[in-house]
């Protein structure tokens, strides 16, 4: 029986991976959820899962919920804040770490979980985009184990021999291929892009997932995250890394061999098939995911990306290869764009533009202390806000 801590569990993988744990009340007891404000989302999971503890990273919907879980006599612990992520993230009975916050708010708390020595669901990429060095070494010195729940990162864990990311050139792997579905605007008419809505960008063809990482998903930022994530994941160089558009999502990635072999981990376009590959590891269970009817599928097809349609694909690759905290400046800068899109102060097409000034303002030094990285992280956003303002 393995104790679980939900980072983030009121969020589209917190609630898949609840979904994947109910399946299973012989393996798994939920130890923590958590969320920000969502009060009525956490007190109904309370109800179902019973937690021995429930964390509202917003103080005030914190004592909301405790109120509520005090009249209705579930007698869940709550607490509140940063504080509160991290005694989550590292209470002695979680044995598995879901890290689904979303953004680099999610940095810390799972931090917290690596440092405790945890096995860490890692979902959360921000992290590892702000942090990855720091991350890395970290999990190294506490024995943590890191498993990645991003559908790609998981499909390329499945594809390499065991133990294989450690030193991809002596396991004879050449090159990592990420798949990405191109989202919901890969043939829209570029003149177009400058009105589309946040709910046209939120309407992903294949997947149903938060709103910051559908308009992610859109301005294929996401790749670009996940190209770094996959540096960090695997060791692996950008230029080992290629984007390969495939819109049906069905490939959800793909490693290649020096002899030719290229290995691919196929599935239905559902989170919980990597969430529950990471849970059972090296087992497996039931995910409550159906068969994959490739008759219906009938056709599989690629395409190279389009870097003047996707510059956010661009600036992530330019990022990595700059090295120091350019990585951490496209995160945060791009944090704030969008949420100004989503919000509706700003164009979709202003999204990299933001990101692309805000990293031309800022110094792109090398920063390895993670207060370093926190100050460059809360710098950025002060500077990302006014590039966006200055766009209205
Ligand atoms: P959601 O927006 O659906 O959920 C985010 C979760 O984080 C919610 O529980 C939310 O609480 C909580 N949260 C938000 N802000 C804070 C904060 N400041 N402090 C503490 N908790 C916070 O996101 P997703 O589930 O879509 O994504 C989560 C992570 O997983 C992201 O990093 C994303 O990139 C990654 N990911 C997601 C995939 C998907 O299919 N959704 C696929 C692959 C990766 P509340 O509900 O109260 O706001």
């Amino acid at each position: 029986m393995k104790g679980i801590t939900v980072l983030g569990s009121t969020g589209s993988i917190g609630v898949s991976t609840l979904d994947v744990i109910a399946r299973h009340p012989d393996k798994y007891r939920v130890e923590a959820l958590t969320a920000n404000s969502d009060v009525d989302g956490l007190l109904e999971q309370c109800q179902r899962f019973r937690p021995k503890v429930a964390v509202m990273a917003d103080e005030e919907s914190g004592r909301h919920l405790a109120k509520a879980l005090t009249e209705k006599g579930i007698p869940t612990e709550v607490l509140c804040g940063l504080r509160g992520l991290e005694t989550a993230a590292a209470m002695p009975d979680a044995d598995y770490v879901m890290a689904a916050i979303v953004g680099a708010a999610g940095l810390l708390p799972a931090l917290a979980a690596v440092r405790a020595g945890k096995r860490v669901l890692l979902a959360n990429k921000e992290a590892l985009v702000v942090a990855g060095r720091l991350f890395m070494q970290e999990a190294e010195a506490h024995g943590a184990e890191i498993l990645p729940i991003d559908s790609e990162h998981n499909a390329v864990f499945q594809c390499l021999p065991p133990d294989g990311c450690r030193d991809l050139e002596m396991r004879g792997v050449r090159r990592i291929l990420l798949t990405a579905s191109g989202g919901p605007f890969r043939t829209t008419p570029l003149a177009a892009l400058k009105s589309v809505t946040p709910d046209q960008a939120c309407a992903h063809p294949n997947w149903e997932m938060g709103r910051k990482i559908s308009v992610d998903s859109a301005t294929m930022m996401n790749k670009g995250l996940e190209v770094i994530e996959a540096h960090w994941l695997f060791h692996a160089e950008p230029e080992k890394i290629q984007v390969v558009l495939h819109p049906q999502s069905v490939i959800h990635s793909m490693v290649e061999y020096i002899d030719g072999s290229v290995l691919a981990q196929l599935g239905n376009p559902d989170m919980r098939t990597p969430i529950a590959h990471a849970l059972a590891w090296p087992d497996r269970i039931e995910s409550g995911v159906g068969s994959l009817d490739l008759f219906q599928v009938a056709q599989l097809d690629f395409e190279a990306p389009d870097l003047q349609r996707f510059p956010c694909l661009r600036l992530a690759f330019e990022a990595i290869k700059a090295g120091g905290t350019a990585p951490a400046i496209l995160n945060a800068a791009n944090e704030v764009a969008v949420a100004a899109f989503l919000a509706e102060r700003l164009r979709f097409t202003d999204i990299s533009v933001v990101v692309d000034e805000t990293l031309q303002r800022l110094p792109t030094g090398k920063v390895d202390s993670l207060d370093g990285l926190l100050t460059i992280d809360a710098e950025t956003r002060g500077v990302a806000e006014q590039v966006a303002l200055s766009r209205v």
